[in-house]
């Protein structure tokens, strides 16, 4: 079982691949293929919005099978950081804080290994 810290972690290290790509191309493959973005598009917004569930929940139900979810996370860390909020690259903002801490740090240090 991996405890949280390794849980973050490994979210962390997978999105060293995105580290050189341009932050208007994230964008690009969010908006294009984000399962949320057609959604949002169609308005056809989730039954369940008005349901107690708590973040998390809500981030595991939007996102599940979202083919661009690293991509989303990655762009999402880079332009909200610590501040980010809501529901975004399927994870709460209390992980994605967490894992925002991980990230920086990984790529403060160079991080790609
Ligand atoms: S990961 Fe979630 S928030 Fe991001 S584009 Fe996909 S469905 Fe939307």
């Amino acid at each position: 079982m991996v405890n949280s810290e390794n849980y973050y972690e490994v979210i962390a290290a997978e999105l060293d691949r995105y580290a050189k790509v341009p932050d208007e191309v994230l964008l690009e493959i969010v908006t294009r293929d984000g399962a949320c973005m057609w959604l949002w598009a169609n308005e056809d917004g989730p039954e369940w919005e008005s349901e107690e569930i708590t973040d998390r929940e809500a981030a595991a139900r939007l996102c599940a099978g979202c083919p661009v979810l690293p991509v989303c996370l990655e762009l999402e860390l880079r332009t909200a950081g610590e501040d980010t909020v809501g529901v975004w690259g399927g994870l709460s903002q209390e992980d994605r804080r967490e894992v925002f801490r991980v990230w920086r740090a990984r790529r403060e240090g160079g991080g790609s290994s």
